[in-house]
Formats: structure tokens, C-alpha cells, sequence
């Protein structure tokens, strides 16, 4: 009996804490996400809002700023939102990273981050959706998604009662979507004052959980026992797909070229993406709750031995798109016009050329799948098998053409 109670103790005990950290989390998003913050680009007001209540954030968990006196590191760069003209377009900008600090007097020190930047009102023309100028890119996905993350784990490690054997470093980087402007303003100066810094682990886009329940990770290769460790702690509920590679499209790389191990945690592009769409609602918050738990887990597994060594990693810049052995031999447009997949150019010898494609044409429908834009575009491909032949429609010159094409 006395072990049934116990035991119920331990279970309730979990699930309160379940609750209790989606409800922040749902908190953190919707307040970061509001039309309030407008779209949070980097060096407006919008973003400001967002440092300031992120900094309310590690102050009320009684962190450490960076500096002496605050937890803002502001760092300036030049942006040029016109580097394909002879124009040039050079904006100098201001952008602030968060910074916090948890103390444990350990000799290892763990870099936790997210970017917190997003898109604003499309100012720069970074919107996947050609329509959106003015309007507000919320970002819930990207990455206020990531921020949350952030915030959440920085409150568990100082609130928990426990001294960890590593200490940790919470950072939100401001300037990501600009070219990974903050965590390469931010990470020399990490290394050089913490030169045992010996994992690095970013969240970008963590919010999209879909019924394939896939977790990416990258940067795996950056250090020998990653694989068996995230392997090892992952709940059956999700499953893993995992990259070796230390650079890829977001902050973790800016590490990765300090010699720092790095994890990079994404859940997968969608059709919102970069859109004014990427809103709070459509937050997978239950799933972002199993991978909160995973996070800790494997964390807490790295930091019971954390002289992580450093390897190199081919340096494959994997974009945000998935990978497809199939290929129609064209530059796709990323634009969503709503009507199919535009050719942006078509690459001479390969299949599109062959039969015929041209630049503006639109492909509505490849084998059995309907296309509309860049995802069901991916989508179609990566069913394709080679030594096929594939039925394609397309609109060129306003008619509808149908071919068959054998990869
Ligand atoms: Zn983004």
C-alpha cells in the first residue's frame, strides 16, 4: 500500500510538471507570436518587446547576465536586401542577443539557444508567400517555438534544486533570419570566455510536430557519442532523423566553426513556413512537451560526462528542404502562387530540359500527387522511384500540356 501511494505521488508529480510546462510554453509562444511584436524583425521595436521579455524571463529565474550588468549583447552589421542588383540596397543594423548564465562552478559549460528574430512585415522580402508584404509574419514556429524551449529548460536547470556538473548558458540570438548575424557575433566571445564550452544545442522551428512524429537532428557527427546517447534517451513516441553535419541553416553552425559540439533541433518545414500563417494555434504544444522531456533527458546523460570531444563533419550545407534521389533537373520557386509549382530555370541535359519544360512553366501534378507549391512539389518527388515512367502536367502559355517522363 505505502508503495501504491508512493508511487501515484511520483506519477501525479509528473504529469502536474507535463502540464504545467505546456502551459508555459503555450504562454511564451502566443506572447512572442502576437501581432503585438510584429513579426519581430530584427533592430525594430517589434523585436525589442521580444528581448524585454525575454530578458523578464532569465531575470525572474535569477540567472547571471553575460556582462557585469546586462543580459543584451548588442552587436551592429550591414545588410544588403539587394545583393542581386548593381544597387546595392545596405541597411546598418542593430540587432541584441540575450544572454544568461547558470552557474554551477563546473569546469564544462553547455550552450542552450534559439533565435528569436523572425520576418517582420516582410520588409526584406524573405516571405515564402509573394502576397505578404506588410502583412505580420508572426513566427510562432520560427522560432518563437525554439525561444520557448529555451526558457523553459533555463527554468528547470536554476529552479530544480540540483547542481548540475556542467554549467549553462541560455542564449537568444537576434539577426538568424539576416544571415545568422547574432550567434556569429556571440559565439568567439563564448568560447573565449568559457574556452571548456562543450556542447552547443539549438532549437529552430520545434513546433511542428506532424503524424510521423520525426525529430531532426543535426550536427550528430560533431562528437562520438552523440548518436548512442540520443538513441538511448528517445522516447518511443517520436523518432529520430539524424545528420552528421555540423553546419546547417541555422545558428548551431556559428558554433560548429569554434570547434563547440553542436545539436540541432528542427522538426521539419510546412506550408506555413516564412508565411504570415506560422501562427500560435497551429503549435504542436504536446509534442513540443515530449521533445522538452527528450531535451533533458539527453542533456542530462552529456552532462554526467561532459569533456565532449570536438570531430569535424563533411561540410554539407544542408538547406531546409528535404533530400530526394529524383530529380527533374529545374529551379523550383519557392513562391507560393497557389496554382503549382513555377520553373524558375530548367538545367540543360536533365529530364525537364529533355521533354521539353520551360522557365514559367507551371507543373500542377506529378504521378498520382497534385501539386500546388515547393512542399507537394518535395512531396511528389520523393515518392518517384527511378527507371519510371511518371505522368507530369503543366501549364505553359497558358495550356495544359501532359507528358510522360522516365527518370
Ligand atoms: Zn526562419
Amino acid at each position: 500500500m505505502k508503495y501504491l501511494v508512493v508511487f501515484i505521488l511520483f506519477f501525479s508529480h509528473l504529469y502536474v510538471d507535463a502540464q504545467e510546462i505546456e502551459k508555459n510554453l503555450k504562454k511564451h509562444i502566443s506572447i512572442l507570436a502576437s501581432d503585438s511584436l510584429q513579426g519581430r524583425l530584427t533592430g525594430t521595436i517589434g523585436e525589442e518587446m521580444a528581448a524585454e521579455y525575454i530578458q523578464t524571463q532569465f531575470k525572474q529565474l535569477n540567472l547571471t547576465p553575460l556582462s557585469s550588468f546586462s543580459f543584451i549583447h548588442n552587436f551592429s552589421f550591414t545588410y544588403n536586401s539587394n545583393p542581386h542588383s548593381n544597387q546595392p540596397n545596405t541597411d546598418t543594423i542593430i540587432g541584441k542577443n540575450i544572454v544568461a548564465f547558470l552557474d554551477n562552478r563546473a569546469t564544462h559549460t553547455f550552450v542552450i539557444g534559439g533565435h528569436y528574430d523572425h520576418l517582420g512585415h516582410n520588409e526584406y522580402n524573405l516571405s515564402t508567400d509573394v502576397n505578404s508584404k506588410g502583412l505580420i509574419h508572426n513566427g510562432a514556429d520560427d522560432n518563437a517555438s525554439g525561444v520557448a524551449m529555451v526558457i523553459e529548460l533555463a527554468r528547470n536547470y536554476s529552479q530544480n534544486n540540483i547542481i548540475e556538473p556542467v554549467n549553462f548558458i541560455f542564449v537568444c540570438f537576434s539577426g538568424e533570419e539576416l544571415g545568422l548575424m547574432g550567434s556569429k557575433a556571440i559565439s568567439g566571445i563564448i568560447k573565449q570566455k568559457y574556452p571548456n564550452t562543450s556542447l552547443m544545442l539549438n532549437f529552430d522551428m520545434i513546433g511542428r510536430m506532424d503524424s510521423n512524429n520525426n525529430l531532426n537532428i543535426g550536427g550528430v557527427g560533431t562528437s562520438p557519442n552523440f548518436t548512442s546517447i540520443l538513441n538511448d534517451n528517445k522516447p518511443s513516441s517520436i523518432n529520430l532523423v539524424l545528420d552528421s553535419s555540423g553546419v546547417g541553416p541555422s545558428d548551431h553552425s556559428s558554433f560548429y566553426y569554434q570547434d563547440i559540439p553542436v545539436l540541432f533541433f528542427f522538426t521539419g518545414l510546412h506550408s506555413d513556413y516564412h508565411k504570415p500563417t506560422d501562427d500560435t494555434e497551429k503549435i504542436n504544444l504536446g509534442k513540443m512537451g515530449t521533445i522538452f522531456s527528450y531535451t533533458k533527458s539527453v542533456l542530462d546523460s552529456l552532462a554526467g560526462n561532459p569533456n565532449l570531444t570536438f570531430t569535424l563533419t563533411k561540410l554539407k550545407q544542408k538547406t531546409k528542404t528535404p533530400n530526394f534521389k529524383i530529380t527533374l533537373g529545374i529551379f523550383p520557386d519557392y513562391k507560393d502562387y497557389g496554382d503549382g509549382l513555377h520553373i524558375q530555370d530548367v538545367i540543360e541535359g536533365k529530364p525537364a530540359y529533355t521533354y521539353g519544360l520551360k522557365k514559367g512553366d507551371i507543373i500542377t501534378r506529378i504521378g498520382k500527387t497534385n501539386v500546388t507549391d515547393i512542399y507537394t512539389y518535395m512531396e511528389a518527388l520523393s515518392k518517384l522511384k527511378k527507371n519510371k515512367r511518371y505522368r507530369i502536367t503543366y501549364i505553359s502559355n497558358k495550356k495544359t500540356n501532359t507528358i510522360k517522363i522516365k527518370f
